[in-house]
């Protein structure tokens, strides 16, 4: 089917505005003549009856928010998708990115089938095969590195995993004998994750009690325009400005840069890139000083604000003096070039409108100090005892989700599963982190652990995303397995020896739990609300059935189909006998979440400490326990002089050994040097970025830049000071230079713009992905040669530096 750009948007029949197709006007005026006319074939529309319209609820995934949508589909083609207005966090809105699905759906560069590489790696030359071929040759391939003893050398590099595609995969990999799930989300930040780990035992991101907080210090997220979700945060806007009558929520946004979010915050206090933990620790400072904490909290729920003794008679510094020793308010202004009355003013504005939380993203976590940062800026949340109160800090509850039986592990998989992971391997690794996509280009040139011979990329697509991807496609030339699932033909995917393309999101069954935002919990089906348009399938089957191929105990692992899997964990929650949906028949259950689009159990329920504070102490640890019980693990294996010291050295961490359990203030570190580039570059995120995956929808590139009026192609904000010394005018081109490369891009002066930062949204310089996305500008991520988050591990996106000239 050919479409011209045009007829695609017709198809699509969904604006940024939500505009009702074309289609569906015809419908609403009656059947003229004409109607059917025009109308693209669309498979799947066989059996629906002329004018037969469906709204069939589903969820989103253009981002991880989840939301639930209502897709309205008229005689088998899906016109329009707008909000479900009975699901708790969206509660019928969207955002850009939800509104615009239909152009994933309708993209005319899908993969229509599997396809297997003719010629050389990457040169876009495939044969066309059937799912039975490919299938069996990848899983012959796999069954030869069983057969070799060899199965711990598959690797999947997963992205994007939501409801129960991560532990699929993991069963997969678990039953073949391979230890190497690489998440990418280290390319991501993994930073708060960690923190929130050590300071309060919970390895996931924190949630919010929105509608009741009164006061929100935002360091480094885009509150508006890329927090999670985003439409549910557009809500939450919303309620916090006229929600409650006479109660206007404040929002601080804490930032280098002035992007949307600080415009529609009530103040905008720029911080100098990397700083943010030393500005949490002056506003601690103030708040400890003048006696704003909440008392009971600190002496019931803490451990490590005073100075303490451990149990083996070892003594402590504790927060408190670490905090009025080193963080002063002018000391602070000095770090962050903030002004200490600004300081002093922000504490306690923070303390007199409680509950009010202290929220961080990845501006202020993916830094090499952003565990750090993440730690003292959590910090003032347990200060004011805005801990899992109405209003504060939540932890989010899971679904009670029934279970899988055991995969059936034979010797070749015990063997293989007890392999030193690919990406954690050796003491390189930093000790907490979970996964380490973005170092694998070294680990596959070196070779070490051991060369990997196969690689599965399931929706992530490094050779864009990750820094330097440049490197990694040569590395991955090493790997002679690539396997991509992908329905579109991304960088990585171009790479692959095989794809075997998935259904779009609107065209599969998926679980999916929303990601932690409103505490309690809650999850939704994604079913397909048209016929698959193209010879695809979900990568769950595919999964299953190469595992069927392979046989023996991998192929036992999966004795159902991938949504008889999903049933079987669905079960849990309807035999719990909770939440929105009650009923002793499970087909009765199913049936009901189908309608209503999802299940939850709402309220949320407090004073959980057991489960919000799961540390070893089960307290709040200002000093953390288990950080210190790594360090003396490592520094036990050290063979130094001073093990100790040289654990600090190796983590970089400046501080003595108290201090670096204790939130602390490290100044950052980029791989290059300052003087010869002088420009911190970062990269950001707009309300329009579907994570690095919209740039192959035209809607959103419409939309991309609306702050600067810029669609279609990237940009680079520059302070207007900074532009004059280099003689730069708006619009000019400019280079941005790193030891490891150069790109090309026009200059925006504005001044919300950091001295000596440079700003470039992140989405374009793709070289694949399709009409749309391809060959529109430079990618900035080949200059991203950096150190990693210490502790966590994971890109320091924002520590790198470039010198810029007028090109
Ligand atoms: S926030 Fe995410 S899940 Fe929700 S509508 Fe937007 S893209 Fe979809």
């Amino acid at each position: 089917m050919k479409v011209s750009r045009r007829g695609f948007l017709q198809i699509a029949g969904v604006s940024v505005a939500g505009q009702v197709a074309s289609g569906c006007k015809v419908l609403e005026r009656g059947y003229p003549e004409e109607y059917s006319v025009d109308k693209p074939p669309v498979p799947g529309t066989e059996g629906w009856a002329q004018g037969e319209e469906r709204l069939i609820k589903s969820t989103c995934m253009q981002c991880e928010g989840g939301c639930g949508i209502i897709v309205r589909v008229v005689e088998g083609r899906a016109v329009r998708i707008k909000g479900n207005p009975d699901y708790p966090t969206n509660q019928g809105g969207l955002c850009p990115k939800g509104l615009n699905g239909l152009q994933v759906l309708y993209d005319p560069d899908r993969i229509e089938g599997p396809l297997q590489r003719v010629g050389a790696r990457g040169a876009g030359n495939w044969k066309r095969i059937s799912w039975d071929e490919a299938i069996a040759h990848v899983a012959r391939q796999l069954a030869a590195l069983r057969a070799n003893g060899e199965s711990h050398t598959l690797a999947v590099l997963g992205g994007r995993y939501r409801g129960h595609m991560r532990d699929l995969v993991r069963r997969f990999l678990t039953a073949y004998g391979s230890p190497n799930d690489i998440d990418h989300e280290s390319l991501c930040t993994t930073g708060d994750k960690v923190a929130a780990f050590l300071a309060q035992g919970i390895r996931d991101r924190l949630a919010y009690d929105w509608e009741r907080t009164k006061y929100v210090l935002v360091f480094g997220a885009g509150f508006i325009e890329s927090f999670r979700p985003t439409a549910m945060m557009l809500r939450i806007h919303g309620h916090m400005r006229q929600g409650v009558p006479g109660q206007r929520t404040k929002i601080v946004q804490i930032d280098p840069r002035y992007g949307v979010s600080a415009a529609r915050a009530d103040e905008w206090v720029q911080v100098r890139p990397g700083t943010d933990g030393a500005l949490a620790l002056g506003l601690a400072h103030v708040l400890i000083r003048d006696g704003l904490v909440h008392k009971k909290f600190i002496r019931n729920h803490t451990l490590g604000f005073d100075s303490w003794t451990d149990s083996a008679g070892r003594s402590h510094m504790g927060f408190e003096d670490l905090v009025l020793s080193n963080y002063s308010p002018a000391s602070v202004a000095e770090t962050t070039g903030i002004a200490a009355e600004t300081i002093e003013r922000l504490a306690h504005e923070f303390a007199a409108h409680q509950p009010g939380v202290a929220i961080v993203g990845r501006g202020a976590a993916a830094h090499t100090n952003g565990v750090y940062n993440v730690l003292a800026i959590h910090a003032l949340n347990a200060l004011v005892g805005s801990i899992d109160v109405a209003g504060g800090v939540l932890v989010q509850r899971q679904p009670p989700f029934a279970s899988w039986p055991d995969p059936e592990l034979d010797g070749v998989a015990r063997l293989g599963r007890a392999r030193p992971r690919f990406d954690l391997d050796g003491g390189d690794a930093p000790p907490f982190a979970d996964s380490q996509l973005s170092t694998l280009a070294e680990r596959l040139e070196w070779g070490q652990p051991y060369r990997l011979k196969a690689v599965f990329f399931y929706y992530t697509n490094p050779l864009f995303s990750a820094p330097a991807p440049d490197r990694l496609r040569a590395a991955l030339e090493r790997v002679p397995l690539l396997v991509s699932f992908s329905p579109f033909m991304d960088e990585s995917t171009a790479m692959a020896d095989f794809v075997l393309p998935d259904h779009t999101y609107l065209e599969r069954w998926q679980l999916d739990v929303i990601s932690p935002s409103v505490g309690f919990p809650l999850f939704s089906i994604r079913q397909p609300v048209v016929a698959p348009l193209h010879d695809t399938r979900s990568t769950g089957e595919a999964l299953i059935e190469i595992a069927r191929a392979i046989g023996g105990t991998v192929g036992r692992s999966f004795p159902g189909s991938e949504l008889e899997m999903i049933k079987q964990l669905v079960r849990g929650a309807q035999e719990s006998k909770r939440g929105s949906i009650r009923t002793d028949d499970f087909e009765e259950f199913w049936k009901q979440l189908l309608t209503n689009g999802g299940w939850w159990d709402q309220p949320y329920s407090f004073g959980e400490w057991h489960r919000v504070l799961a540390t070893p102490s089960g307290k709040y640890e200002f000093y953390s326990t288990r950080l210190d019980e790594r360090l003396r693990a490592l520094a036990a294996a050290g063979r130094e002089q001073d093990p100790e010291a040289a654990v600090l050295v190796g983590l970089a961490a400046s501080g003595r050994w108290d201090e670096a359990c204790l939130p602390h203030y490290e100044p950052i570190r980029s791989a290059q040097s300052e003087s010869e580039f002088p420009f911190i570059v970062a990269s950001y995120k707009t309300m329009t970025h579907a994570e690095g995956r919209g740039a192959n929808q035209p809607h959103l590139q419409e939309a991309f830049g609306v702050q600067f009026d810029r669609s279609w192609e990237p940009w680079v904000e520059i302070h207007p000071d900074d532009a004059h010394a280099l003689g730069v005018h708006d619009d000019d081109e400019v280079w941005l230079r790193a030891p490891s490369g150069q790109v090309r891009v026009k200059a925006v002066l504005h001044d919300g713009t950091h001295r000596g930062t440079v700003n470039v949204p992140f989405e374009y310089g793709h070289t694949a992905y399709g009409r749309w996305a391809a060959g529109r500008g430079e990618n900035v991520n080949p200059l991203v040669r950096t150190a990693q988050v210490s502790l966590a591990g994971g890109a320091a996106w924002y520590d790198a530096r470039v010198a810029i000239s007028k090109a």
